[in-house]
């Protein structure tokens, strides 16, 4: 224990005057100082008070004769049994007559005292006796306080954390002492520790001894406190690593005693640094990574962002994103110069009162129909250019939503479509001239087959009447009766030319679009009849699988006239170079699922796989005199009609067949 090695115990232990030798000068000197001499009688009560008590004890002795001895020593105190326990603790067993007792000075202070009683017989025969007190207060207190700091520094080291072990060694290096964590630390009891040379409990014992030989050479030439961090051995032959802290002991005169120590394990707090630093470098390591690729990351972001920016800026499309408010967020360069205002002064500000009076009701609806699901819209709307003239414009707009499905901005996209309109009308226009123009076409290249058809009615009319002639000639009532015949069949025939003709006109004449309920089959056979002449000089045997009973279909008469006319005309000069007898074309009409569909079959000269996806194109032609304007037409009024047509290959034979499939109107044909 530190305590016991720096303290000399035999200066602790105190001795009566008695048990040295007499030395009447020493004895002179200490008696005034310390010693009380008193005699008491059988019932304890003082007859005699030697005067060194007043400097002792403060009282005049005179009042203390004839008093109870016990009033001013040995008095009742709960220290005494302190005083008793660290008697017999530190000092040894009493002699039987000397006893440590508690006195009590004159101005109330405690002081402790050694006692020794002689009995003496008086003359006549009275039983008296000689006490001799020597004061120890000052000794008793040092002990006293010795102790309770000695009982501190125990449970301070006792109690402390288990990784310190308290320990000293002697001058040769052998433990003293050691506290009771070293089991803990080492695996030795501190009993098993003691005795032990300190070198044994270093990592390599050579090792530790020139540590030791080191340290006390060091405190020789005067160091006070030496470190040493490294590994110490288990018990059970395993490795810790301690942190060892020492203080040089010197005996009273000034010999090196030995150390006293502290030492700390570390292990685990050396491993869990070791742990930290291999994180905190995997962690380095990371965030130099995760950096690395941020920047990189960064620098393709600046890139792509100047990308975009080039991309939003050089656009000749307006950019523009706006709150559901309808106020802006972002404008691009190309719509601020649009609207002739700087990009600052329109962001912020709502658009919505630019959109034409009459077209926010339906943009109101476009907008409230861009949800989640359905993102974005595309529709046209006026609104004014900074000029004052109204101008169409064309948007797409895509909302982006929270997660709760609110909408929170939009992106649009948009630019001015007013002469894109424009020339959309005029092209339009063209193009119902340019349908006009090919009807006439058509009607020329159909004027030698009208002209056999108008003649041949006025031949049967012309050959009528001169038989009516003939008949009328000839006279008699059964005559005249056959001739009113005769005039009946001229005017059939004369009819059937009025009615060739006003179809053709009708055919010829540039009119607008007009929407009727129609017969499919009604109108395939009239296009039979215009197309009659071409069939029949290309001598093709014609079949109709009509579907009778067809619902009816909406659309223009003459233009479906016409598409079928095309597709008939077209069928014919596929198969002028096919055997005569295998020039075949089959009409179909059928209905199913609310479509009716005309199918004209041909077993004419086919298709080249390579053209296929050029034949509705305008002016796609294999023929000398072709004009390459009839199936793009017919295309456009199957489109017109909301109608499909396509063609295929036959699969079992030559030639092809175009399919025309239109919506019905919804009843069936009256
Ligand atoms: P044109 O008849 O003036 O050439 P079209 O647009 O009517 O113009 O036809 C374009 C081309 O499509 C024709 O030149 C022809 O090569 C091809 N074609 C049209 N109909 C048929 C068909 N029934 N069989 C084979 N080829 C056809």
């Amino acid at each position: 224990m530190p305590l016991e090695t720096t303290q000399d115990p035999q200066d602790l232990e105190l001795s009566f005057a008695a048990t040295r030798p007499f030395d009447f000068h020493a004895w002179l000197t200490t008696w005034q100082r310390e010693f009380v001499f008193f005699r008491v009688d059988a019932r304890n009560r003082i007859n005699y008070m030697a005067p060194s008590v007043r400097d002792i004890l403060g009282y005049d002795p005179e009042t203390m004769l004839g008093r109870d001895y016990h009033e001013y020593f040995d008095v009742e105190d709960p220290m005494q049994a302190q005083l008793h326990e660290l008697s017999e603790r530190m000092m040894g067993a009493e002699p039987p007559d000397v006893h440590r007792c508690v006195a009590r000075r004159r101005n109330g202070d405690r002081a402790y005292f050694l006692l020794r009683a002689r009995e003496v017989r008086g003359p006549f025969g009275v039983v008296d006796r000689e006490m001799m007190g020597q004061d120890i207060t000052v000794r008793i207190e040092a002990v006293l306080s010795l102790r309770q700091s000695e009982r501190k520094y125990r449970r301070l080291v006792e109690g402390l954390r288990s990784e310190y072990i308290i320990y000293a060694r002697d001058a040769n290096d052998f433990i003293t002492y050691a506290s009771p964590s070293i089991q803990k630390v080492l695996g030795y009891s501190p009993d098993e520790a003691v005795g032990r040379h300190a070198a044994g409990f270093y990592g390599l014992e050579q090792a530790g001894q020139t540590i030791l030989d080191h340290f006390r050479r060091d405190s020789q030439a005067g160091k006070v406190v030496h470190n040493y961090a490294g590994e110490f051995r288990h018990r059970n032959g395993g490795v810790r690593f301690l942190e060892v802290q020492e203080r040089p002991i010197f005996a009273p005169d000034g010999r090196y005693a030995g150390m006293e120590g502290i030492a700390r394990d570390v292990t685990e707090a050396a491993a869990a640094a070791r742990e930290i630093r291999e994180l905190k470098d995997e962690l380095e390591r990371r965030v130099a990574h995760r950096t690395e690729q941020l920047q990189r990351m960064n620098e393709e972001l600046r890139a792509s962002e100047t990308r975009y920016r080039d991309v939003v800026e050089t656009q000749t499309e307006f950019i523009i994103r706006w709150r559901p408010d309808g106020s802006r967020t972002f404008v691009n360069e190309a719509y601020a110069r649009y609207l002739g205002r700087p990009a600052h002064e329109l962001i912020g500000e709502s658009f919505f009162p630019r959109v034409h009076s009459e077209d926010r009701a339906r943009f109101d609806d476009v907008i409230a129909s861009i949800t989640p699901a359905h993102p974005s819209a595309t529709y046209e709307v006026r609104g004014p250019r900074p000029d004052g003239v109204m101008a169409w414009m064309q948007w797409t707009t895509r909302g982006f939503f929270d997660a709760d499905g609110q909408a929170v901005e939009d992106q649009a996209v948009g630019r001015d479509v007013t002469e894109l309109r424009e020339a959309a009308d005029l092209l339009r226009q063209k193009e119902s001239h340019l349908t006009h123009l090919s009807r006439l076409a058509t009607a020329g290249e159909m004027v030698a087959g009208i002209a056999h058809e108008i003649n041949q009615p006025l031949h049967a009319a012309k050959t009528f009447a001169e038989a009516a002639r003939r008949h009328l000639q000839a006279g008699g009532a059964e005559r005249i009766s056959t001739a009113i015949d005769c005039t009946t069949e001229i005017s059939e025939a004369i009819s059937r030319t009025v009615q060739i003709i006003r179809r053709l006109r009708e055919f010829t004449k540039a009119k607008p679009v007009e929407l009727e309920s129609l017969d499919v089959n009604a109108i395939l056979r009239e296009a039979l009849e215009l197309a009659a002449y071409e069939i029949r000089r290309s001598g093709v045997a014609v079949r109709k699988r009509l579907t009778e009973r067809l619902p009816a279909v909406y659309g223009d008469r003459v233009q479906l006239e016409q598409l079928f006319v095309n597709l008939l005309v077209n069928a014919c000069e596929a198969m002028a170079g096919a055997q005569p007898a295998e020039r075949l074309l089959t009409i179909r009409t059928a209905a199913a699922d609310g479509l009716v569909t005309a199918q004209i079959q041909d077993s004419g000269c086919g298709l080249r796989e390579a053209d296929a996806h050029r034949l509705f194109d305008a002016f796609y032609t294999t023929k000398k005199e072709g004009m390459g304007m009839g199936l793009s037409l017919c295309k456009s009024i199957a489109e017109a009609h909301g109608a499909d047509l396509r063609f295929e290959s036959n699969p079992d034979g030559p030639g092809l067949t175009f399919i025309l499939t239109l919506p019905t109107s919804g009843a069936p044909f009256a």
